[in-house]
Parts: structure tokens; sequence; C-alpha cells
């Protein structure tokens, strides 16, 4: 039997400082490294070269211009924290997370929130299981289990406790999006597959009652296009598993663009330079944890506490230098993404800018509300 995942967010206040303990144990569920290097679009390319090659007009327009995007100055620069973590059935420690970046909050301020992208499996019995009552059965999963790296559940309890914690977070303002059922790698499933994955996540969710969600990541980043039909299909708004674009604003999956605005929207998970590497890497925490780990033995660290505090402190110098980069520039939304690792640079890192002029730590939701509100802004750069 697997280990329980476990989150722990202790918050302690010592004197009149705020001292935050964290204590995690991240989910070990990517079992492969991701080591997928973005690459400047095609799109990125053509469009530059046109722009170069194009005189410039000598008759006006006879349709309206569209609103031309924001100066990069007045733009917000949107922080999007979201993990691939389902909570934990008893620990809040994801609640603990939401009150300490809010707290002392100027009156009237928006709140700084985050995303949890849900892996529902662990509200379901093992298919196998015939030990069950008839009100568990309701919970019992349904088949093809295939490899599935979620652990299902062993009690009603853990299943109640699971479903109790992500109603509050809800409540409180965190946004809740997908992360599938069973956690399999789909970039090579066909729209039946990718269809059955994504109803039987609603499946489920209607069992518990919980509302649908609008985000989606998928498990290992493993994309293809029947799942972005699957997404459609069932009215997502976003999907955040690329690799590729960060620096530009977010764009509607192509033939999505609909004119009141709407569309499923792509956000891009960016990479950040990294001590002793002269490439970006991927800033997805388990990718970061190895490259980083390689970083601090080949700068001479050898004890493993002085490994980690080394991995932290990189880490957190890699998002702040990659943040600054961006706020000076396009202030495309800055994505932090993972499974839970980097907790403690992560939130210092958020309690420290969510509150700059033009910074909002928001959810994707809200973000995708703003898009839809400010289309002069996709694509923007
Ligand atoms: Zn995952």
């Amino acid at each position: 039997m697997a280990p329980a995942r476990t989150i722990l967010v202790c918050v302690a206040l010592a004197l009149s400082a705020l001292v935050l303990v964290t204590s995690v144990s991240p989910t070990r569920e990517e079992h492969v490294s991701l080591t997928r290097e973005p690459t400047p679009s095609s799109r990125e390319v053509s469009t530059i070269g046109r722009r170069a090659a194009s005189p410039p007009p000598t008759t006006p327009s006879p349709s309206p211009s569209p609103r031309s995007p924001l100066p990069r100055a007045e733009r917000t620069q949107f922080i999007l924290m979201g993990m691939d973590t389902t909570p934990h059935w008893e620990r809040r420690g994801f609640e603990d997370l939401y009150r300490y970046l809010n707290l002392r909050t100027p009156e009237g301020s928006p709140p700084s929130s985050y995303t949890l992208f849900i892996g529902t499996g662990g509200m379901q019995f093992d298919e196998r299981r015939r030990d069950l009552s008839e009100a568990e059965r309701v919970f019992q999963g349904v088949l093809p289990r295939h490899n599935p790296v979620f652990d299902y559940a062993e009690s009603m309890e853990q299943i109640r406790g699971k479903i109790e914690n992500i109603r509050r977070l809800g409540e409180l303002g965190v946004e809740i999006g997908s992360h599938t059922v069973r956690h399999e790698r789909g970039g090579e499933w066909t729209a039946a597959q990718w269809e059955h994955e994504i109803a039987d996540h609603e499946r489920i969710l209607d069992l518990v009652q919980l509302p649908h969600p609008v985000g989606f990541r998928a498990p290992f980043l493993a994309t293809n296009e029947h799942m972005y039909t699957a997404l459609i299909a069932h009215h997502y708004r976003y999907d955040c598993s690329r690799t590729a674009n960060s620096r530009v604003w977010p764009m509607r999956y192509p033939g999505t663009a609909a004119p009141d605005g709407t569309g499923l929207w792509q956000f891009g998970i960016p990479s950040v330079m990294i001590p002793g590497r002269d490439r970006p890497a991927l800033l997805y925490d388990l990718n970061m944890e190895e490259r980083l780990r390689r970083a601090a033995v080949a700068a001479g660290e050898d004890e493993e506490s002085e490994i980690l505090r080394w991995m932290d402190d990189a880490f957190y110098r890699a998002i702040d230098a990659e943040f600054r980069r961006r706020y000076r520039g396009a202030r495309a939304p800055f994505l932090i993404s993972g499974h839970g690792g980097f907790r403690d640079p992560i939130t210092r890192f958020m309690r420290r800018v969510c509150r700059m002029d033009h910074v909002r730590c928001a959810t994707f939701r809200e973000v995708v509300d703003y898009m839809e509100a400010h289309p002069e802004m996709e694509g923007a750069r």
C-alpha cells in the first residue's frame, strides 16, 4: 500500500514576527522527470517576421480597429499558483496557506488566492473490492483501471473528509480544477479514452455534490488533440498543461475563439534560469527538484539539510528573477506549478509580491474572466 500523502502547513505567530513553518511531503505521483524545454513557437517567429517585412499601410482600414493592448506599465501582473494536489482527508494545510497569504490584507483589496487541480480517484474504492456495503458500493470506481497513480480510498471516512476539505476550500475562494481520476499518461489516448476520463471525473463530483471544474491540468503534462476535444465538449474554460508561450498573454485553443470572448484558454508553464545551467528549466516542482539537487551537489553541498536549504534558496531566486523580468516586460501571467514541493520559498515569495502595486495572486478562473473582459490582451506581448 502506498504511503498516505501528507501536506501540512503550520502557521506560527511568534512575538510580533510571523514565522511560517512548513512540513511537506509532496506527492510523488509523477514517476518520470519532465524534461521538455520550451522552444519559441513557429507562430511567434512567423509573426515577428511578418511584422518586420510588412510595409506601413497607406490607406485607412475600413473596419474599426480593435482596441490595442494596455500599455505594459498599466497591466496587472497575475501570479497563478496552481498545485496538482488533492487535499488530505483530515488535514487543513491548504486553508492555513490561504489564510496566511491573506493575513493583514488591507481592507478593500482583493484576496490573494490559488488553484488546486484535484484527482478524484481518492474518492473512489478499488473496483476489485468485494467487501463493500450497499452504501459504499456507490463509490466503487469504474473500469478501466490500468495503472493509476492515485491511491483509492480505504474508508467512507476518508472520502467524506476529502469532500469536506474540498468544499471548504472552494467556499474560501480557492479554485478547484481537475487533474483527472486515475492520473495516467494520456498523450497517446484515443478520443474515447479522454472522453471517459473527463466524464468519469464529473460523475464522481456529481456523486459527492461538488461543482464541475472549469480548468484542467493533464497528468505528466501529457496532452493530445483528443484531450482538448473532450475538455471543449465538457465546457472547460481553460487548460494549463502547455510548456510553451508562457511569456505571451493567454490565447484560446485554435478554433474555439467565440465572438463573445469565450473559448478554451491556454496558459503556458514557464521555464526559469537556475544556477549551473545555461538553458532554462521547466518551472514544475519535480523537474526543479531533480535539477536543483544536482546543482547543489555540484556546488559542493553534501549534507542533506544543506542541500535542501540550498535548493530552496535557489528556487526562490529563480522565481524572483523570472517575476522581475516579467514585471518589467509584458506582464504575462506567471504560473507557479507543481505538486506541493518548494512550499516554503513559494509561500515567502507570494507573501512578498502579492501586495505589490499592479500585482495580483489570483485563481485561473479569475484570469479567464479578466481575459474575456479584455479581448485586446489575448496574445499580448
Ligand atoms: Zn500530477
